[in-house]
């Protein structure tokens, strides 16, 4: 069985008071929900701020990006080290706005992967086809690329440390969300290839994460769904109203 994961990708929105009182808010929301995990990723800058408003919470927190090295000359990047340092314990790979704006290529996306893990953090590793890419019908092909490319050399004691987050580009704050059954059969295909990369047992364990404009109307349909474990949120997570009604999902 599964343990459902609702993570919430703040993105580079609120500043440190902002954050402050908008974790604050989920923190209440949160406490109490034992049967599921709630992840929050902040930007760098307010880490700290909002770990400490979770000290005594189940919340988990994480950042939005990770190096892979430890330290050194690598301007304008976190390592895994400080991130755990400030509490958190899982960092978002891959995103698709750190792969098209900041034109991060699978091999890099695979050594921020394997630097995560190396450094006992939790990889969410997110892919997902653009609205050419599912017109064309290369959506599969796509994804298995990203898959293979981004996860080469992950171990399988590893890989259950590791989250998939399958994030349609073209849902990726558009308001246009996968349907259930779009979602689903992409799901089972990334178990499916998971399958056959790993032991089965290991597919069967890895938490898949749909993510693209999940909200408050659509979560329980989706939820609701064999494959789908979780949600990874974006716009949708800035209000605490609208978040704690995600992770309160049925
Ligand atoms: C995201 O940024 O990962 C995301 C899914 O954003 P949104 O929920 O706004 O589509």
């Amino acid at each position: 069985m599964r343990r459902p994961l609702i993570a919430g990708n703040w993105k580079m929105h609120t500043n440190i008071l902002e954050a402050y009182l908008l974790v604050s808010e989920i923190g209440k929301c949160a406490a109490g929900l034992d049967d599921r995990d709630v992840l929050l990723a902040p930007p760098n800058v307010a880490l700290s701020s909002v770990s400490r408003v979770l000290q005594d919470s189940d919340v988990l927190l994480a950042s939005q990006n990770v190096c892979w090295a430890e330290k050194g000359a690598f301007t304008g990047e976190i390592s895994p080290t400080m991130v755990k340092a400030v509490g958190g314990v899982a960092s978002i790979i891959g995103h698709s706005e750190r792969r098209q704006i900041f034109h991060e290529d699978d091999e890099m996306i695979n050594k921020r992967v394997l630097g995560a893990l190396k450094f006992g953090l939790m990889a969410i590793f997110c892919i997902g086809e653009t609205l050419e890419e599912r017109e064309s019908e290369n959506t599969f092909e796509v994804l298995e690329s990203q898959i293979r490319q981004g996860l080469a050399g992950v171990s399988s004691e590893d890989m259950q440390k590791t989250v998939v987050a399958y994030e349609p580009v073209w849902a990726i704050g558009t308001g246009k969300t996968a349907t259930k059954e779009q979602a689903q059969e992409v799901h089972a295909f990334i178990r499916k290839l998971l399958a056959e990369m790993y032991e089965k047992d290991v597919a069967e364990s890895v938490r898949i994460l749909y993510g693209g404009s999940v909200n408050a109307e659509n979560v329980d349909e989706l939820m609701a769904q064999p494959d789908i474990d979780g949600a990874l949120v974006g716009g949708a997570a800035l209000k605490a109203d609208s978040f704690c009604r995600i992770i309160n999902f049925n």
